[in-house]
């Protein structure tokens, strides 16, 4: 197989025709409930691109969702997974074990933030990890309840629908939720009324002051955050609000979940996002960065509470499944040999860079925000500036429609962008962390043009 040339390469309008065709397939085989982003059919990934059915070639800033921060088919996930595929495919670790599960544990122990005595349990999905923290901290507290935030994410499973907090389209029509969870301001310091200065501190009250008095903190088995939300908006809690949320859950017993599923594994410039204000969660669930694209997903903490659950009480068939092991296995190796917290500081750098000249020159640009290469845009109202001018005297009124016609725009130039946000008026960027950095300017470079066109 010929190597997959890193450019950009339209050759087509985007969707081209046979992607159209496929799209036609798919709208009459495939639930309408499964949406479609970009409805490009790929045939091929990796570094920084995507090619498709009719030839052309896509600058990738979405990374499948902050997946294959390692790239598309990186060297080792495909060497590790091959063979394993040759050896064997599935015993079920639950009937009769595998060193590969065994293996993943020891890297997640040595590789998440703390240095005590850390065991594993290995998923599917990131909604399997989530679900299996909270009934470990269950089992560990004998407490009920579970605090989760505003803006937040935490997958699409029952459960985790109740402890997402965006209605539409997660949860529109699926209720009813699970009970006994309950939800917490969450420091945005772009939205937060009395100003970004306050936000840590006026957050953090307010949330504590609704544990204790609305549910009794004695109650509370679990607090689930993401040290940065991700479908929220990519919202980096003010400084202050995690620590001091760790701190309380630390006084009153209550298990600390940091729900690293797709800020984890490199992706904002460190193994683990919480290691930037030297957080130690009790529990971390990780998934999607973890294996290169293979479905896998755990959950990593403290010892005494892992060992909570009864034997047989945590599982399922394919959890931790041999395949998926060995890719995590290969995506590990590839992060540790390519450096690529620092690759991912560096893709911070740039974007950043160049995103705050476009927020200069356009006064949709409400804020822009994020770590490493998990980075977003957030899109407001036009409006006139107040007179001390500048940013702080721009709208803060949403504009989802901009968001919408930007990605659109991008999507049309070949380049792969997302949009999030509580409001829907986020575009974020996930490029994969080895992606070239003249394909990252010039994804930036379609951007600034959207903006410019719009
Ligand atoms: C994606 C995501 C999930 C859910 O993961 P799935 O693999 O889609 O079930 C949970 N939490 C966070 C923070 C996520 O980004």
């Amino acid at each position: 197989m010929t190597e997959l040339a890193q450019e950009r390469r339209l050759v087509t309008s985007i969707p081209g025709p046979k992607s159209q065709e496929l799209l036609a397939r798919k709208s009459a085989a495939v639930a309408n409930g499964v949406g479609v982003t970009l409805p490009v059919f790929v045939t091929r990934a990796g570094g920084g691109v995507l090619e498709d059915v009719d030839g052309n070639s896509l600058i990738d800033f979405g990374s499948g969702i902050a997946v294959t921060s390692v790239g598309n088919s990186a060297e080792a996930v495909v060497r590790r997974a091959s063979a394993q595929l040759a050896d064997f495919t599935h015993t079920c670790f639950m009937v009769t074990p595998y060193e590969e599960y065994v293996e993943v544990a020891e890297h997640l122990a040595e590789l998440t933030p703390g240095d005590h005595a850390k065991k594993s349990a290995l998923f599917n999905s990131g909604a399997e990890a989530v679900e299996n923290a909270v009934k470990i901290a269950r089992a560990y507290t004998k407490r009920t309840a579970v605090v989760v935030f505003d803006h937040g994410y935490h997958g699409r499973t029952n459960l985790t629908m109740a402890l997402t907090a965006k209605n539409m389209p997660y949860k529109e029509g699926f209720g009813p939720f699970a009970p006994e969870v309950y939800r917490v301001p969450l420091a945005y310091p772009y939205r937060w009324l009395t100003g970004a200065e306050n936000c840590a501190e006026e957050a953090a009250t307010q949330a504590i002051d609704q544990i204790t008095k609305q549910i009794g903190a004695h109650n509370v088995a679990a607090i689930v955050i993401e040290p940065i939300a991700g479908e929220g908006g990519f919202i980096e809690p003010a400084k202050g609000f995690l620590p001091r949320m760790a701190e309380f859950a630390k006084e009153n017993g209550i298990v600390f979940v940091a729900d690293e599923i797709q800020t984890g594994f490199c992706r904002t410039g460190q193994w683990f996002a919480c290691e930037d204000e030297g957080i130690v969660p009790d529990l971390i669930t990780t998934a999607k960065g973890i294996a290169g694209g293979l479905p896998l997903a755990a959950v990593t903490g403290r010892a005494e509470i892992m060992d909570a659950a009864h034997p047989g009480g945590l599982g399922g068939t394919y959890g931790g499944n041999p395949v998926a092991c060995a890719g995590a296995l290969g995506a590990i190796e590839t992060m540790k040999e390519l450096d690529l917290p620092a690759k991912a500081r560096r893709i911070g750098e740039i974007m950043l860079g160049r995103l705050r000249g476009i927020q200069e020159k356009f006064e949709i640009v409400g804020d822009v925000r994020g770590r490493g290469a998990m980075i977003a845009i957030e899109l407001v109202e036009p409006g006139p500036l107040l007179p001390e001018g500048g940013r702080g005297g721009r709208t803060k009124t949403p504009n989802a429609a901009a968001a919408a016609a930007l990605a659109k725009a991008c999507h049309a130039e070949g380049l792969v962008v997302l949009t999030a946000g509580t409001y829907g008026n986020v575009l974020r960027f996930l490029p994969p962390l080895v992606i070239g950095e003249d394909l990252l300017n010039e994804g930036l470079d379609i951007i600034e043009e959207a903006f410019t066109r719009l």
